[in-house]
């Protein structure tokens, strides 16, 4: 099959490997479609920010965010079938630590993550445990399952935890992907949501997207403009989702 490589040095290699075979409780998946992420430039320039020593050896096929058809079973996988369409959710947990146990692979002391410490979803073909392969009803592409298993997913667990409803006003700050993910989730949730970025394409994205307010954090103080928002209560929910200490501090604020 073929694959992608990010070994190091803002190089992309395309290469020939031997088609991975599903082990235990694993599937093969054809690869339909795999985001790219920011976190996926780290392993481009040479500097991995996710994964261990694996990730940096420019070996590890990378893509965290794919999806495909299921086209075969290793020994004991259930619960999907050969042309399942699915999405495959990017922890790889111990299966066996508490954490598994109530699903948060993610928190799995000896997680290990998809495209950065074992092969992902840049190549034709993908080997996943099955546990976590996430059925994609007919009416969603496999893009759109793709990049739903990282920023949909953290945006529904994040305000599902926060009570976040429609008696929640929502400040996202930063619209970029994670935080389109935000305002999208969110209105679905029936919260009034301010975006707040300093890009003008963004916010007129997240106008786009449903936001109900947009502040221009590059002009205006966004502290004061979401309180003059609320009648100088501040708003219930912030999101931070720009990584930007300013962001965060206003945030906070
Ligand atoms: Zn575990």
């Amino acid at each position: 099959m073929k694959a992608v490589l990010f070994p190091g040095n803002k190089r992309v290699d395309v290469i020939d490997r031997p088609n991975p075979v599903p082990g235990v409780e694993e599937v093969l998946i054809k690869m339909r479609a795999s985001a790219l992420c920011r976190s996926d430039m780290s392993i481009y320039y040479g500097k991995p920010v996710v994964g261990g020593e694996a990730a940096k050896t420019g070996l590890i096929v990378p893509g965290h965010e794919p999806a495909g058809e299921v086209v075969k079973l290793g020994p004991g996988a259930s619960g999907v079938q050969p042309g399942d369409r699915v999405a495959v959710y990017l922890a790889i947990g111990c299966g066996r630590c508490q954490w598994c146990h109530r699903g948060y692979r993610m928190l799995c002391p000896r997680w290990k993550c998809l495209g950065f410490d074992v092969d992902g979803g840049d190549a034709d073909y993908l080997v996943a445990p099955a546990v976590n392969c996430l059925k994609l009803p007919e009416e969603l592409s496999f893009e759109a399952g793709a990049v739903m298993t990282d920023m949909i997913g953290t945006q529904y667990s994040a305000q599902k935890r926060l009570g976040v409803s429609g008696a929640t006003t929502l400040a996202v700050f930063g619209i970029g992907p994670m935080g389109a993910a935000g305002v999208l989730i969110g209105k679905a949730r029936g919260a009034r949501v301010i975006a707040v970025d300093v890009l003008e394409d963004r916010l007129a994205m997240a106008k786009e997207l449903g936001a109900d307010e947009m502040v221009d954090s590059g002009n205006e103080d966004a502290t004061a403009r979401l309180r003059e928002l609320t009648q100088g209560t501040g708003v219930d929910v912030a999101i931070d989702c720009s990584g930007n200490a300013k962001a965060q501090n206003a945030a906070l604020d």
